[in-house]
């Protein structure tokens, strides 16, 4: 039986594969699994003697294949370093192996607090904190990262000397500045490992949360226009900027047809101070997006699960009958849908503004085509997910973290999962190549206008503005062409503003151990 030892272990299947079942190591000789600071250092040297690369896994959560593939020999995984807590001299803490529900029980059951973070339970912190980190309370309090204080990490920036750990906060100056700064937005396996993340002050937590559900049928919607008039309400009426929203949060599931339905998932924080004031105006708020979205046809009970990341919110759950109020507890429970480990395909866009009717009419017939090789049954976990956005999140300004969005008021996310009986760690098939070549003609289509991505530099009516490195896309960019990736992620934090990505990069990691398809380069 392996045993879990500083000096690395034999590899076991398990040890294989990520979340996503595409992504597996069939070359895995060796697995770290470090229990503190100075272990994740000393494997980090190993790592580097072993492969002369880095390889790290907190939560194993990642889209594309940049830990798990044929590359990865030695694996770091922090996955047993989840401790949440408090420091005496910086605060709360939570360390990289922590998944979102170990860090939401624990500040919450600990100290009646919590973080704007992802409502997926089985994220990690390691490489969801570093990303950004958006969820449910985003509108309310931003994202995570504009609560980050301190960061802990384990860096090799001289091949020559052992990695050492550093702690990089608000008050570090020079290249620590840039690299506290980086660690706000830049993205995992860029410039070391993180082992904990600091807030000196993360919000209150809600006492409540009141959960409302619409529903259309598919077939409601016989043109373009009737899709465009629902895209414009919700935006309206959802993605408000107007302060007294932001407690709000909705996500639209754009379903392909063969899921027969289109939901809207709207979630309302109730801060405790709110009390009866802050429940009549949830109701009011809930009554009001429920008369304009029946407004354009008339609502219809929820029929089925819903898909994508959402927890298994059934057909009879009383949310997509009446507003319905959950302790925060129960509202992180409710809505933390990670969903089944299947296989999958996701792309992202931002935009600033509501939907232009060419990416509606792109939209209205690319989510009712049956690609060749796949049936209406294979399209059924498909999607595109529109989130609101905004609120809070665009108090700070565009270079202020390495996430330049700081304008947007929505946030999508294409989806398509599929599952297949071919044995653990198999490459796609027929089946799988089809449904992710289907996902990015829905996605070209949709950007045709800006070149086929949501590029901003492309865009002069200023409606879209590139794409979140959390949810990574190799189709944007590799090789020679990652440039442009990292420019629809990062726009001028990438390479031009005097605080980038590039030059934290140099400064921590000129030797490129920490490298994937799309990370920064040197
Ligand atoms: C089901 C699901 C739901 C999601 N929901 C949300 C959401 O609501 N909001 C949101 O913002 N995002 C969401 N995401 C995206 C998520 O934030 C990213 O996939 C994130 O990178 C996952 O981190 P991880 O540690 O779980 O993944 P991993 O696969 O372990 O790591 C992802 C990347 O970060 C690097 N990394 C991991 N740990 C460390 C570390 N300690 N130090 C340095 N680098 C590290 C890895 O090398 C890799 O490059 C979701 C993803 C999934 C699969």
């Amino acid at each position: 039986m392996p045993t879990p030892s500083p000096a690395g272990r034999p590899p076991i299947l398990s040890d294989r594969q990520g979340f996503n079942r595409r992504w597996f190591a069939p070359n895995l000789a060796k697995v770290f699994t470090p229990a503190s600071a100075a272990e994740v250092a000393a494997a980090l040297d190993a790592s580097v003697a072993l492969q002369g690369q880095v390889k790290v896994a907190s939560g194993r959560h990642c889209y594309e294949s940049f830990v798990y593939s044929d590359q990865t020999r030695a694996l770091i995984d922090l996955s047993g370093m989840k401790r949440v807590g408090v420091d005496e001299s910086r605060g709360f803490y939570v360390e990289a192996g922590a998944s979102n529900w170990d860090a939401y029980l624990g500040l919450l059951t600990g100290y009646d607090r919590t973080l704007p973070a992802g409502s997926c339970y089985s994220v990690g912190a390691g490489g969801h904190i570093c990303g950004g980190g958006y969820g449910l309370l985003s509108r309310l309090h931003g994202l995570t990262v504009d609560h980050l204080t301190a960061v802990e990490l384990a860096v090799k920036p001289d091949a020559g000397a052992p990695a050492r750990i550093v702690t990089v906060d608000t008050g570090s100056r020079g290249d620590e500045a840039l690299l506290y700064w980086a660690s706000r937005g830049g993205g995992g396996g860029n410039f070391g490992i993180i082992t904990r993340y600091y807030f000196e002050d993360p919000p209150a937590a809600p006492s409540e949360a009141a959960l409302r559900i619409y529903s259309y049928d598919w077939e409601q919607f016989t043109t373009p226009g009737m899709l465009q008039q629902l895209l414009d309400v919700y935006t309206e009426q959802l993605a408000s900027q107007r302060p007294e929203t932001w407690n709000g949060f909705a996500l639209l599931k754009l379903n392909h047809r063969a899921v027969g339905q289109i939901n809207v998932i709207f979630q309302q924080a109730l801060p405790r101070e709110l009390g009866e004031d802050g429940r009549a105006w949830c109701h009011e708020r809930a009554g009001a997006v429920e008369s304009a979205l029946a407004a354009i046809a008339p609502l219809r009970p929820q029929r089925g699960p819903l898909v994508g990341h959402v927890g298994w919110l059934g057909g009879l759950h009383p949310s997509s009958v009446s507003l319905q109020w959950l302790t925060y507890y129960e509202a992180l429970q409710t809505l933390n849908g990670s969903g089944p480990n299947q296989r999958g395909k996701y792309k992202s866009a931002y935009m600033r503004k509501g939907f232009p009717a060419a990416q509606t009419a792109a939209l209205f017939e690319g989510l009712q085509v049956v690609p060749p090789g796949l049936s209406a049954d294979d399209m059924k976990q498909t999607l595109v997910q529109v989130d609101t956005y905004g609120g809070a999140i665009n108090r700070l300004g565009t270079a202020a973290t390495p996430v330049p969005q700081r304008d947007s008021i929505l946030k999508l996310q294409y989806q398509t999962y599929w599952n297949t009986a071919q044995p653990i760690g198999a490459p796609d098939d027929a089946r799988g190549r089809a449904q992710v070549d289907y996902l990015r003609g829905l996605y070209q289509a949709v950007y045709a206008p800006y070149g086929g991505t949501p590029d901003p530099a492309r865009d002069p009516a200023g409606v879209v503005d590139g794409c979140y490195y959390n949810y990574p896309d190799v189709d944007l960019g590799t090789g020679p062409e990652v440039e442009q990736a990292l420019w629809l992620y990062f726009k001028d934090n990438y390479r031009s503003h005097p605080m980038n990505l590039r030059a934290a990069k140099r400064a921590w990691d000129p030797n490129n151990f920490f490298r994937h398809a799309q990370s920064i380069p040197v």
